[in-house]
């Protein structure tokens, strides 16, 4: 029987170990290139990887319809490319892997260090630990679903090397969700989640702290994996297969990019609006571990 995977769909991804390069955002001017539109974002410069969370192969969970996540992942990244290129982003990067094993989702991050990459954006669908499911029938075959959660969530992980990035990005993404009346899910604050309860970093925005996932870990620049909603939740998987839900997502993932490219530039940096110090951000020996598994 294969049930869905976890909520920690996206525990297999991988992170990289390659040299440190300038980010767009420290480069010394703003291009002609860029956008006359009061921002000083370079988007001519600025690069995103577009991460889509599993592969073919080992797809992630499964919806309660039967259809696998990658699926969802592979639309709404590439809906979010386009955005982002249409919206002047020329350099982003949808980061696609064949490889299913452990050593391909390596190489995957590794891919995304060489990049010389100034955000990491990882995009997958959420499911519930295999003890809240219940099955149901669906065209005649038995499928498994819970509809006790439904709602996005955004993780980083205060492991990356660059945590401040990591959350202010986080934070506008969520804060341009939130402004399409998308409301994030608070479950993983809960009890019930067991080991895989998280640490609400941004109860406004709805950013939480995972700092095992591999690709916010180790990518060597601000990384944020988005679970853009529960696909086992059967009202949310039909919303999330809808193009105008789909859309405001990615209207929203390139609102917060343009937001946080023009705060990173090194004119805006010059100005005292800087990023607002988060009592989480500090990095001491502390750093908890939650329950940390990576069986998927
Ligand atoms: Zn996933």
């Amino acid at each position: 029987m294969t049930l869905p995977l976890l909520g920690t769909c996206a525990l297999l991804f991988a992170a990289l170990l390659s040299p440190m390069t300038t980010p767009a955002w420290a480069e010394a001017a703003v291009s002609p290139s860029a956008k006359a539109d009061g921002t000083k974002c370079n988007y001519a410069r600025f690069r995103v990887i577009v991460d889509v969370g599993h592969t073919q192969e080992v797809p992630g969970a499964m919806s309660a319809r039967g259809v696998p996540e990658y699926e969802f992942n592979l639309r709404l990244a590439k809906l979010i490319e386009q955005n982002l290129i249409e919206a002047g982003f020329g350099r982003t990067v949808l980061m696609v892997t064949g490889e299913p094993s452990r050593a391909g989702l390596h190489k995957r991050v590794t891919r995304a260090n060489g990049l010389n990459a100034d955000l990491f954006l990882s995009i997958h669908h959420d499911a519930v630990p295999d003890r809240l499911i219940e099955t149901w029938q669906y065209e005649g075959q038995e499928r498994h679903f819970s509809d006790r959660f439904h709602g996005h969530s955004i993780f980083i992980s205060e492991d990356n090397p660059d945590v401040r990035g990591s959350l202010l990005f986080g934070k506008l993404l969520g804060e341009q969700l939130k402004a399409r009346g998308l409301q994030y899910t608070p479950h993983y604050t809960q009890p019930i989640m067991r080991s895989r309860q998280r640490e609400l970093l941004d109860a406004k925005a709805g950013v939480y702290r995972y700092d095992q996932l591999i690709v916010l870990r180790e990518t060597r620049m601000p990384a944020v994996l988005l679970e853009a909603g529960s696909i086992v939740n059967r009202d949310e998987e039909l919303l999330l297969g809808t193009p105008e839900h789909q859309s405001l997502i990615a209207a929203a993932a390139t609102d917060a990019v343009t937001a946080f490219c023009a705060a990173r530039s090194p004119i805006r940096q010059a100005n005292p609006v800087k990023p607002e110090p988060v009592r989480a951000l500090e990095r001491t020996g502390s750093r908890r571990r939650h329950g940390l598994s990576l069986e998927n």
